[in-house]
């Protein structure tokens, strides 16, 4: 039986996230804050710590780090707020394997819990999330990017918005869609923010930024990230 340490502020769902996950049949022990999240992590035997961003005494943030520190190389899934996406590119940054925002499926919180776990047991570490295409090579977990082998420095809006577009690549997307999901804006506002930023990304990405090869647009609709195989 998998053991989960569930550490989350919020006692309400502290405990309907702990009934569903028996409920899968995991063991699971509660951290209330920061503090209590990283003794638990570090002195029982867990096999995975759902943890949560905002918390009392200690961030989530810091507690990832900590665990980190310590050594342990054990799954860390990290419960993002919605619209925060620099709390994701953190998360990943500083040692978390995966993360889910608030307000979230259960089921989907189940999966991902079980895919960690899945692969912690299959090969210890969890593989590194590389997406290659031309001389770019994009590390989705260490959240670098480089060309020809130099580190390209994006902000971590472009970050995330090259990675929503690898994640979707081959699909159409509006300027609302990726305002919407990259930037979490709910309203047709600032639109000309995904053409700036998409500008950019070709700037960093592209051989010829006037005549991109990846980053596509699809007239009078938005853009596409063209798979690397789709190429002539
Ligand atoms: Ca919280």
């Amino acid at each position: 039986m998998s053991s989960v340490l569930l550490v989350e502020d919020e006692e309400a769902l502290r405990v309907f996230l702990g009934d569903s996950l028996r409920t899968e049949g995991y063991a699971v022990e509660y951290a209330s804050d920061g503090p209590e999240g990283l003794e638990k992590a570090l002195r029982l035997p867990v096999d995975l710590v759902v943890l949560d961003v905002m918390l009392p005494g200690k961030s989530g943030f810091e507690v990832c780090q900590a665990i980190r520190r310590a050594g342990k190389s054990l799954p860390i899934l990290m419960l993002t707020a919605r619209n925060q996406i620099q709390d994701t590119v953190t998360g990943l940054k500083i040692g978390a394997d995966d993360y889910v925002t608030k307000p979230f499926d259960m089921a989907e919180l189940k999966a991902r819990i079980g895919a960690l776990l899945r692969r912690a047991l299959d090969g210890g570490a969890v593989p590194a999330a590389v997406y290659e295409f031309g001389s770019i090579r994009v590390n989705l977990r260490g959240t670098e990017v480089t060309r020809n082998g130099k580190v390209v420095d994006l902000s971590a809006r472009e970050f995330q918005l090259l990675q929503f577009l690898i994640e979707h690549r081959g699909e159409t997307l509006s300027r609302d869609t990726l305002l919407r999901e990259v930037w979490g804006y709910g309203a047709k506002i600032y639109t000309r923010t995904v053409d700036v930023r998409i500008a950019s990304l070709r700037q960093q990405l592209e051989d010829d930024p006037k005549d991109p090869r990846y980053i596509l647009t699809v007239q009078g609709f938005g853009y596409k990230f063209r798979p690397e195989d789709q190429r002539p």
